[in-house]
């Protein structure tokens, strides 16, 4: 799993609005397309961006928005703790493994069930990846530097390369499984996307 994520390509025309909520009035971007249902997403600029179905009123949206305000303040809050957060110094690989284990022991019965062999796990020092994995060779590594994060974002890296043995690729069936195993990946993806790491 790669540290940074390609950016989000070219937005379509975007329609700023605001609006106000409980929390005061909050400041959203609108792109009206072929969607379904309404959608919000927290951008890891802190910008909330706001997809609205063709034939929806705007004042849907609007009220999408403001019956959402405290979840935006509050994952607000938590994207500025993240952005720019240095991890500690990542433990040495053999002080890292059983907590990248234990992590593993935690994720791995939500795939077993699908069909995955219970991989081998290895620890190293990565620069540029969280995690990575050998489908072929039933390996996964996890990045000792996970060891000193929280707990959640260690998990989620974990599940991620877990799923990697039942979708190698990040298509759409990759996320639909992260979908269903872990439903707020994202907010912990954006989480770990704000962190730099610190050498050994
Ligand atoms: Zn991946």
């Amino acid at each position: 799993m790669r540290m940074k994520q390609s950016p989000a390509c070219g937005q379509g025309s975007e329609e700023r609005r605001t609006v106000e909520t409980p929390l005061g009035p909050m400041e959203y971007r609108l792109t009206v397309k072929q969607v379904k249902n309404l959608n919000l997403r927290l951008r890891s600029d802190g910008t909330v961006a706001v997809s609205l179905p063709r034939r929806a009123p705007r004042s849907a949206a609007d009220a999408f928005v403001r019956d959402r305000a405290d979840w935006i303040v509050r994952h607000r809050q938590a994207l500025q703790r993240d952005q720019g957060a240095v991890l500690p110094a990542p433990p040495d690989p053999a002080a890292a493994l059983p907590v990248l284990a234990a992590s593993l022991e935690r994720m791995y019965p939500l795939v077993e069930p699908l069909g995955v062999p219970r991989p081998v796990l290895r620890a190293r020092f990565m620069t540029s990846r969280w995690g990575s994995c050998h489908v072929a060779k039933g390996v996964v590594v996890l990045n000792t530097a996970l060891a000193a994060a929280e707990e959640d974002l260690l998990d989620y890296v974990t599940l991620h390369e877990l799923v990697h043995f039942l979708h190698p690729n990040h298509g759409a069936g990759f996320y639909a499984a992260m979908d269903a195993l872990l439903p707020d990946w994202q907010v912990k993806r954006r989480r770990l996307k704000g962190r730099r790491l610190e050498r050994p």
